[in-house]
């Protein structure tokens, strides 16, 4: 069952019986007008619904609004504008009257994150709640003045300390910071919010939203859900990943936006959403059967994407129900090797059963000053084949390194093409080439195996 709340932003409806909307992000320099003006334009032909544009500072925010003038003159000024504003309330209060929805984390809105795991006395805590609640609010009441919807966006890898100090990095501890937020707008009477829970980990991101979605159902809130896998990477791993939290999410009816996120151009994310979207529809319950802790599912559609997302979802729905160990597809329109291939692909996606390295890549945006699409093949080049290893390679230094923490190592972009390395959390380089990032990579990799 749906959320039931509905309400527009800008002229698009989200929730209740609305469909599904299905929305993307730039990564081009926000400060670039045509840049932006123009792929936004792009990803509005392939299907987005709403965009994101990242604003990591007051200088974007007047380029935002030439943006809005460029695309009125293109015919392309009604496609609602979502801003991504990070650590500045300011710069949310400023945006919010241009835009039709800012997006804030509430793990940098006034709270800090230096990794320091110690709970917090319970003074400190209110206190430093009490902060927010009272930092929220000019927000929200310029938000409520220009009909501007909030996104509270919650990221497994950038939860504050005083959340993680007190209950863990754990998806209980994303729902807690959601609802600091919608306690916060409900105390202040403001209902447009949509709320995301989202983590590199589809099983997390799984049961942060399932257990948000039914606290809020206790607490008698019926905000919109925004749902989506961070940092899946590309190519069918990334999709795969997608398809598997998000379908799984969608086929227990939760869910009233999405967003594939995918480290390639930001045009190749909603063909494939929506794709993922309609495949869902007329899954007979038949073709899918559980035997001890093996799924089995049978398909005759010929489209390999549209399978693969019916494949990784009912898979990662049914694991997130009864744990499963394996898993069986039959499909007459693909061979034995594209069968087995896609059936570790989605084991590997549902950390069922690990049979490659992890890549978790972000999709990029506009703080981004790298060419990460190409570090990306190249890393998945070099390091393939590893179940044990998990790698990062990440956009920005900004929210990089909190947002791969469940990686061994990374790559993350720091300024004007150039990128540190990390071992686990730790930065083991000064900003360098990329060549150069790769080859201490490997080095550091090596070492690490033969300890
Ligand atoms: S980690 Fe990637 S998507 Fe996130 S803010 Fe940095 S560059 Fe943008």
């Amino acid at each position: 069952m749906n959320s039931r709340r509905q309400f527009s932003i800008g002229n698009v409806k989200i929730g209740g019986d609305a469909p599904i909307v299905v929305q993307s992000m730039t990564n081009t320099d926000t400060l670039d007008v045509a840049a932006t003006a123009s792929q936004i334009e792009r990803m509005a032909k392939a299907g987005a619904e709403m965009v994101r544009v990242t604003v990591p500072s007051m200088k974007e925010v007047e380029t935002l609004r030439t943006v809005k003038g460029r695309l009125a003159e293109t015919g392309a000024g009604n496609i609602p504008l979502i801003a991504d504003v990070h650590f500045n309330p300011k710069v949310a209060e400023a945006v919010a009257p241009i835009v039709d929805k800012v997006r804030i984390n509430p793990g940098n809105f006034t709270d800090k994150r230096n990794f320091s795991e110690k709970a917090m006395s319970e003074e400190e805590y209110q206190a430093a709640l009490e902060r927010m609640a009272s930092r929220a609010k000019p927000l929200i009441e310029i938000c409520r003045e220009n009909g501007t919807a909030i996104r509270v966006g919650i990221n497994h890898g950038s939860l504050c300390d005083r959340i993680v100090g007190r209950y863990g990095n754990t998806p209980e501890a994303m729902v807690a910071s959601a609802m600091e937020w919608l306690e916060i707008c409900t105390a202040y009477g403001f209902g447009n919010i949509v709320v995301s829970m989202k983590s590199s980990n589809v099983l997390t991101m799984m049961e942060a939203t399932r257990l948000l979605h039914a606290r809020m159902l206790e607490r008698n809130l019926d905000f919109p859900l925004h749902l989506g896998v961070t940092e899946a990477g590309n190519g069918v791993e990334g999709r795969a990943k997608s398809a598997a939290g998000i379908g799984a999410l969608l086929l227990s009816g939760i869910g009233d936006t999405i967003r594939v996120s995918l480290t390639e151009d930001p045009e190749n994310e909603p063909p494939f959403a929506h794709k993922l979207v309609s495949s869902l529809k007329n899954i007979i319950p038949e073709s899918v059967r559980i035997n001890g802790t093996t799924l089995h599912f049978h398909d005759d559609e010929s489209d390999y994407e549209r399978w693969l997302c019916r494949a990784a979802a009912v898979t990662c729905n049914a694991h997130s129900r009864s744990k499963l160990t394996s898993l069986e597809l039959s499909n007459p329109n693909f061979t034995k090797a594209q069968i087995s291939e896609t059936e570790n692909i989605i084991l590997q996606s549902c950390r069922i059963r690990l049979t490659n390295t992890e890549f978790i890549a972000c999709p990029s945006c506009g703080r981004t000053q790298y060419d990460i699409q190409t570090v990306l093949s190249k890393v998945k080049e070099r390091f393939s084949g590893h179940p044990n290893l998990k790698i990062g390679v990440m956009g920005c230094i900004v929210n990089g390194p909190g947002e791969m923490a469940d990686a061994d190592f990374g790559i993350v972009g720091a300024t004007r093409g150039l990128v540190c390395v990390y071992e686990g959390k730790r930065r083991i380089s000064a900003p360098i080439e990329v060549g150069a990032a790769l080859d201490l990579l490997e080095k550091t990799i090596e070492n690490s195996l033969e300890r």
